[in-house]
Formats: C-alpha cells, sequence, structure tokens
C-alpha cells in the first residue's frame, strides 16, 4: 500500500540515524505530527515603500514588522497589488532574517554591503532590501540562470535601485569579490524538511542520502564564498531543515575552519523559537518549529568574521579599470526619476546609478555576471524615448508623471498584455497604476493604446 505524507513523518521520527527530528524531545513527537496534519499559515510581507491599505486589520507576524497572517490563500496571481509590488508573499519564519538584521547592522558603521547568495526566488532579498537605507547595496546572487530570472523579476517589482542581481556560482563570488560584504546571508539549499507540510510531495525527495548530500553542498558554499565576506563581518547561515547534520553540524564546521565567533541574538522567550548549541563548539543557532509557533521549519545561525586573512599575503589587488569619460543622456531623464543619478549606457539601455553607487559597478562589472544594477531607465529612439518596464515599478519613479488610474478588470486585463483604456482622449505615455501603484507603461494614442508590459511578465491565468 502507498505510504502517506503523514505515515512517512510518522516511520521518519522513528529513525534510529540520521533523523532530522534528532534535536527534539521525543515527548514533542505528537505536537510534531498534529504540526503536519495542520494547514501551513499563510503570510504577506509588505513593500514599505509602496503603501497601500489593506483591506483588513490582519494579525502580526510577531518577529517582522512588515509581516502579517492572512485567513485564507488568495490567488494572488489576481491581485494586481501582488504585480504591482505592493507585497511578497513569504512564509513568517523566513521574517526572521529581519529580525537579525537589525541585530547586526546596528554594529556595523557606514554604508554597508550586503551579499544575499542564494537568493531566488527573492523572498529574503526583497525582505533585506525593505530594512536596507539607500546608501547601502543589496548584492542578491543566484547560479541557476531560471532561477536567477524569476529573482530579477522579483527585485525589479520591489523596486529599489540599491538591490543588484548577479549570477555566478559561489566560487566566483569569492574569488572575485575577496574581501567585499559586510554581511553575507547564505540560505543554502537543503533537504527542506521544514517545508513538508506546504510541500507535501518534497518529503518523497527526503533521504539520508540525501541529507549527506546537502551538507557536503552546504560546506562547499561557505568554503568557495567565504573570501567575499569583510574582516569583522558577519556570515548568517540559514536552511529550511531539521536535520541537525545541516544545521547544527554545519555550524561546528564553520567554527572549525574559519576563525569566527558565534553571535547571539537577543529576542523575546514568547516568540517560542528555540536556541540551539552545536555539539563541539556550542555556536548558537535558532530553529523555528511550526509546532510551537506559526512558522514553517528554519534555521539561522550568525558568526563574525573574526581574521584578517580576506587578503591573501602577495595577492594583488584587482586592476583597476581606466576611467570612461561620463555618460550624458539625450533625454532628460531626471523628468522620470527623483535625486541624484550617474548615467550609463549598456548594450544599447540607459542606466542610472545613486552615484556613490557607480564605482562598486565599475569595481566588479568585468568580473562578474551581472544581471541587475542601478535602475534601468529604458532606451533613447531618435526623438522619443521607451521607458523600461523596471522605470514604471520603480520607487524613484517621479509620483507627478502622467498616470491612468484603472479598476481592478482593467488593471488584470492589463496585466494580460491587452490595451486598456482606449476611450480616454489619452496621448503619450501614461503609467497603468491599480490603487495608486503602477503596473507598467502604456502609449496611448487616439483611440488606442500600446500596452508595454514585457510579454514574458503578462499574466496567463483565466481572469474569469
Ligand atoms: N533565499 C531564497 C529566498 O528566501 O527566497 C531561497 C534560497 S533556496 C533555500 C537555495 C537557493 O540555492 C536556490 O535558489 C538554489 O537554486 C540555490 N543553489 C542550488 N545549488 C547551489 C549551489 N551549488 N551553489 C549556490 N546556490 C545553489
Amino acid at each position: 500500500m502507498e505510504q502517506t505524507y503523514i505515515d512517512t513523518i510518522a516511520a521518519i521520527l522513528q529513525l534510529q540515524e540520521h533523523n532530522p527530528f534528532a534535536g527534539i524531545d521525543s515527548s514533542e513527537y505528537p505536537a510534531v505530527m498534529a504540526a503536519h496534519r495542520e494547514a501551513y499559515p499563510v503570510s504577506i510581507r509588505l513593500n514599505p515603500y509602496k503603501t497601500f491599505q489593506p483591506e483588513q486589520a490582519y494579525e502580526r507576524v510577531p518577529w517582522c514588522g512588515y509581516g502579517y497572517y492572512l485567513p485564507e490563500r488568495p490567488v494572488f496571481t489576481l491581485d494586481p497589488l501582488f504585480h504591482a509590488g505592493a507585497y511578497y508573499v513569504q512564509e513568517a519564519s523566513s521574517m526572521f532574517v529581519a529580525h537579525v538584521y537589525d541585530y547586526i547592522r546596528e554594529a556595523c558603521t557606514g554604508p554597508v554591503k550586503v551579499l544575499d547568495l542564494c537568493a531566488a526566488p527573492g523572498g529574503k532579498s526583497t525582505l533585506l532590501a525593505s530594512l536596507l537605507p539607500a546608501d547601502d547595496i543589496l548584492v542578491s546572487n543566484e547560479v541557476i540562470q531560471g532561477r536567477a530570472g524569476i529573482l530579477v523579476e522579483n527585485m525589479v517589482r520591489w523596486g529599489q535601485a540599491n538591490t543588484w542581481v548577479l549570477q555566478n556560482d559561489p566560487e566566483m563570488i569569492g574569488k572575485s569579490l575577496e574581501n567585499t560584504f559586510d554581511i553575507m546571508l547564505i540560505d543554502a539549499p537543503c533537504t527542506g524538511s521544514g517545508l513538508w507540510r506546504k510541500d507535501q510531495a518534497a518529503i518523497d525527495e527526503w533521504s539520508v542520502q540525501h541529507v549527506k548530500l546537502c551538507a557536503e553542498r552546504q560546506k562547499r558554499i561557505i568554503a568557495d564564498s567565504y573570501a567575499a565576506l569583510k574582516q569583522d563581518g558577519y556570515l548568517v547561515y540559514a536552511t529550511c531543515s531539521y536535520s541537525p547534520e545541516e544545521d547544527e553540524a554545519i555550524c561546528d564546521w564553520i567554527t572549525e575552519h574559519f576563525d569566527v565567533i558565534p553571535v547571539s541574538i537577543p529576542f523575546p522567550p514568547e516568540w517560542n523559537i528555540v536556541r540551539s548549541y552545536s555539539s563541539a563548539h556550542r555556536a548558537e543557532g535558532y530553529h523555528f518549529y511550526p509546532w510551537k509557533l506559526k512558522g514553517e521549519g528554519l534555521f539561522i545561525a550568525v558568526f563574525k568574521k573574526n581574521d584578517g586573512a580576506a587578503v591573501p599575503a602577495g595577492r594583488k589587488p584587482g586592476k583597476k579599470r581606466a576611467s570612461r569619460k561620463p555618460f550624458i543622456p539625450a533625454t532628460a531623464w531626471e523628468q522620470y526619476i527623483d535625486g541624484a543619478w550617474h548615467y550609463e549606457l549598456i548594450r544599447e539601455e540607459i542606466y542610472a546609478f545613486p552615484p556613490h553607487h557607480y564605482d562598486f559597478f565599475e569595481q566588479i562589472r568585468d568580473k562578474v555576471y551581472i544581471r541587475k544594477a542601478g535602475l534601468k531607465l529604458g532606451q533613447e529612439t531618435g526623438r522619443d524615448v521607451i521607458p523600461s518596464h523596471e522605470l514604471a515599478l520603480s520607487i524613484h519613479l517621479r509620483k507627478d508623471l502622467p498616470a491612468v488610474a484603472l479598476t481592478r478588470e482593467e488593471a488584470l486585463l492589463f496585466l494580460k498584455k491587452e490595451p486598456v483604456a482606449t476611450d480616454r482622449g489619452l496621448k503619450g505615455w501614461h503609467t497603468a497604476t491599480y490603487q495608486g501603484l503602477p503596473l507598467g507603461w502604456g502609449k496611448w494614442m487616439p483611440g488606442r493604446m500600446n500596452n508595454y508590459l514585457p510579454k514574458h511578465w503578462r499574466i496567463r491565468m483565466d481572469i474569469g
């Protein structure tokens, strides 16, 4: 007879070796079983830069000021606000990264550079972006091409020019961006036992062999990328696995292989997060257990880099690029964006960088594969421009530009890349907006409209 998901969990709980639940007392097993029979809570996190009025007062996620639980799961694809980047659908435990970031950011001085090494689809990156002062830079990296594309879309939707996306393997990051980041998050690929109740089929992929393979890969990812962390920088290690081999044992391994100090993060006891200590070095880590709080399984631990070995003696600093002539666009892009910018032409597209971020772009552009940096403004085509979709979704877009307010039905048509509001006598470029938030660009002419939503962004679902 085929084993059900619940039977499989019951069988895994009985494993003598490599039991992912080895870290918890057997008296908790009935609670573990009960939690896996329950539906998982649905939560969203609001974009602080794209405010809208939620229809009702939702229950808050205790450890993240922007996080809320929803009473039920709506069809997010059919909510224009989701496409406008007003919120991100994220399971609640992951939002604890906000609490960790706030704590360690206090200890860093000056503008910081943050690396999210394994970043797709962008849950933790959009969260970090929300907390980042404008002077800081978030570099979100994802090695897998298709997943990096999704990451770009999610970061574009979030709308900040200080969030960049790279697509490189961890070794390339370690070698090319040595001694660069003040904070580095490694949300490592893992067996994912903490997410079983969200994706019940995933339990079929769990095996002792997979745990071992993931643990080896986690060590390799850390070893390959560690050099990118600055001296005195913070390494945040996370998994969504319960297995001690992927959590505490990796913390011991980090402590043995690098000169780091485990960092203790304070939080109120009523959050019911469980502190754990690695067996050899007593490195502190935090477990989120669905049977103790409203969220899925997560493990997180923080270390401070304590050595000065980031730039090995004898290694020459990277060659400095000859400085280029500043690029002066033909278009007065200031009419589209607020603030002071440095402009750059890259493959026919005009980009704007906050001036103090441009040096970093020059420093790394030849070393790593960059998929998003600064703010892509668009193209100049003779007398006109084609503003980019990224510009429409940017939080830097001026609020006084021509905009067309759409109803929900019209907004969904727009998001299907169909023409809308052709009867309003409009002319020229306007953003199509829903509840005050831009969804994209349209160009209106008498009696018609060209919808500039990129083809691959359009929703394909039947909107009923
Ligand atoms: N941080 C993401 C978020 O909050 O949305 C989730 C990251 S997921 C746990 C781990 C990521 O690591 C995946 O996107 C996966 O593609 C990537 N990955 C897989 N193998 C990898 C490897 N060998 N090196 C680096 N990243 C890898």
